[in-house]
């Protein structure tokens, strides 16, 4: 019968030499963040109620704090299928209020980059409007590539955020943008590098979204400031003001207080020694900046 056929197997052989392993049980998956322990639409239900209980009512004026970790996380729930977005939208509205208003308004940029690539498929590889770039390659921008991977880059909200993805396999919204831009603009490497590296960690990634967001921040896609900069250090100001964001993924620089862990560079001498663990920065952020303008002709 169908049923029969559709059935999971009772045993799986493997080849010959070919070692197996326990599966790990769910206690072993612990650490990862909150929203992404575990999936499946009873999971994804649950959280939602929590966050139009809890979360959505402060949404309009916290979801751009970096420490407050204030948004939804409802993303892998939305990606995977588990959660219907017109639901979403429908219990969001039924709430209420100016917290709902900006979710539902953020929610629909979900629907506007799946419109953009369905209108354009060969947008998830080629520039939607090209800006003539002809970005960095070679020995140096490989080095800036794999430190920008591996949160080193010296900016240490940058670098916050990228060990952020690697371990929870999620990123803040806002550290999205800022790290794409310090990618695109500031070391002016190829927005592909960027969303391949997301697309391989992202549990929400997925190629609409990805690579969209990823055109919009590189100024190739639909942003209507396609040459605007983002300052790292100016972003982390903003967005982690008394830098407890930072300090939760740099651990190397946990003893500096305040806002003075967002620019270990101004430290010196011995001060300075006493975090040689984390790296000076890669890039002067004024040279970046001009060397973006020059390629871009907006000098
Ligand atoms: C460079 C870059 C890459 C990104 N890659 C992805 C990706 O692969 N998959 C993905 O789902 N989102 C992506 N985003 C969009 C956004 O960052 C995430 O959707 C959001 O951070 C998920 O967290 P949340 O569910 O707590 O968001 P909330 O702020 O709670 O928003 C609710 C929902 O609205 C949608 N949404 C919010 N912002 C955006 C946005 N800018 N674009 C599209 N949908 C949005 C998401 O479905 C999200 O779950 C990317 C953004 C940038 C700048």
């Amino acid at each position: 019968s169908v049923r029969d056929a559709l059935a999971a197997p009772r045993k799986v052989r493997v080849p010959d030499g070919v070692e197996s392993e326990p599966l790990p049980s769910r206690s072993d998956l612990t650490g990862l963040s909150p929203g992404l322990a575990a999936g499946g639409e009873e999971e994804a239900r649950k959280r939602l109620t929590a966050w139009l209980r809890d979360g959505i009512t402060g949404y309009a004026d916290q979801h751009d704090d970096l420490a407050g970790d204030d948004t939804s996380r409802l993303s892998p729930h939305l990606h995977f299928g588990a959660l219907s977005p017109v639901e979403l939208v429908h219990r969001a509205r039924d709430k209420g209020g100016a917290g709902a208003e900006a979710f539902v308004r953020q929610v629909a940029w979900r629907d506007f980059h799946a419109q953009v690539l369905s209108a354009r498929p060969q947008a998830s590889t080629a520039d939607y409007r090209t800006r003539h770039d002809h970005w960095r390659t070679g020995a140096r921008a490989d080095e800036e590539i794999a430190a920008w991977k591996d949160g080193r880059t010296g900016y240490p909200v940058v670098d916050a955020a990228m060990r952020q993805l690697r371990h929870e396999g999620w990123m803040h919204n806002r550290a999205r943008l800022l790290t794409a831009s310090f990618l695109t603009k500031t070391l002016y490497i190829d927005w592909r590098v960027g969303a391949r590296h997301f697309l391989d960690l992202l549990v929400d990634g997925d190629v609409a979204n990805n690579q969209l967001n990823w055109q919009w921040t590189a100024g190739t896609g639909t942003d209507t400031r396609p040459h605007r900069v983002l300052n790292p250090t100016a972003q982390a100001r903003r967005f982690d003001p008394d830098g407890t964001y930072v300090r939760r993924w740099v651990p190397e620089l946990e003893g500096l207080e305040g806002r003075l862990v967002h620019e270990p560079w101004r430290l010196t001498g011995r001060e300075r020694a006493k975090y040689d663990a984390y790296p000076d920065p890669i890039v002067d952020l004024a040279e970046g900046l001009d060397r973006f303008k020059r390629a871009r002709g907006r000098d």
